[in-house]
């Protein structure tokens, strides 16, 4: 089993050595050859020559600078792509995650594919990153049906072969194990120490909410409809299609046999109305099915997943 450990910076130059000199005695102590992977986003501090001083006394390490500030999941894709160990450990650059975490994750990665940190104390403002965050996981777990406490703690071990497949966007990276999920992974979840940030500045704030919100509604999209669109429009617009015939059939009855001027009557609108929104969905419904056909298809995404093939194949 061989490790890499993917750290993405963002302006961190105060934490950068400290952190490498906590990975590293935790990291010798794993038998397992290991890799550490930093990605300077973009940082407008002296992150990136801190991390090239690191690079060239520890070979260890490599360094990925992105030309500008792409967000963190960014950067732990980027993290990921150049990445080559068949376990990856993802954790913070702010030395709020404690890297001695670490074996006790792998211990557990032995017989799971994912392994999410929880900051069961976490120490963070309580009205603007705590109360938020209890709320977010509660609802991303009820939404998603994967239970977790603790979706945004960057503490995660994941098998490669978890990631190899997703493609993240947005705010995306919390939502891995939701994602991951559905490829049939196991998942632990383990208690982690959380330290408050000493030095540096959180780039996040209670805006960040609205972001993850947003991007919850994605995943339940794409993960219950993607390969179905029409089923979940479609119903709908049977339903508004044959509410507007109906009222219509009354009109046009009414009309015929006690002639009297429907012209001005609000309930033909409503008609003509729920007629439209009836079409509208099912052709919504429709083009997705066309549009889900063109993305799995040039994506070569799988609408499944195997683990394993057994058997000899032709001899
Ligand atoms: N980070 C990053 N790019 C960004 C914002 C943050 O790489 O655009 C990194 C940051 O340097 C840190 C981690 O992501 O290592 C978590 O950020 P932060 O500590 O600001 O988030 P918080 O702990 O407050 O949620
Ligand atoms: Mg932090």
């Amino acid at each position: 089993m061989t490790i890499s450990v993917v750290v993405p910076l963002y302006n961190e130059e105060e934490n950068v050595r400290e952190l490498h000199s906590r990975l590293k005695p935790v990291l010798d102590s794993i038998d397992e050859a290991y890799e550490i992977i930093f990605i300077d986003d973009g940082s407008t501090d002296k992150t990136l020559s801190l991390l090239q001083e690191i690079q060239a006394q520890d070979d260890t390490v490599t360094v990925l600078s992105l030309r500008r500030n792409f967000g963190q999941t960014a950067a732990f894709a980027a993290g990921f792509d150049y990445s080559r160990g068949d376990v990856i450990v993802t954790m913070d650059g702010d030395l709020q995650n404690d890297p001695n975490d670490i074996p006790k994750l792998l211990e557990l990665m032995k017989d799971h594919d994912l392994v999410s940190g929880w900051r069961k104390r976490r120490k963070d403002p309580f009205l603007s990153r705590r109360l938020p965050s209890i709320i977010a996981n509660s609802l991303i777990s009820k939404v998603t049906g994967v239970n977790l406490h603790d979706y945004g703690c960057s503490l995660k071990a994941y098998r490669r072969d978890v990631i190899k497949n997703l493609k993240l966007y947005g705010e995306m990276h919390r939502f891995i194990p939701a994602v991951a999920s559905w490829y049939g992974v196991r998942i632990a979840e383990v208690e982690t120490t959380h330290h408050p940030r000493l030095r540096g500045k959180s780039k996040y704030g209670i805006s960040r909410t609205m972001k993850v919100v947003l991007d919850l509604i994605t995943v339940k999209f794409l993960q219950s409809f993607s390969t179905k669109p029409l089923q979940f429009f479609g119903p709908i617009g049977l339903m508004s299609g044959l509410f507007g015939f109906l009222i219509s059939l009354y009109l046009t009855l009414e009309k015929i046999f006690s002639g009297t001027d429907i012209g001005g009557r609000p309930l033909l609108l409503l008609g003509a109305l729920l007629i439209i929104v009836g079409i509208q969905f099912i052709g919504m419904g429709l083009l997705g099915e066309m549009m889900v056909r063109v993305y799995h298809e040039t994506q070569k995404k799988p609408i499944y997943v195997i683990k394993k093939v057994i058997g000899p194949g032709i001899k």
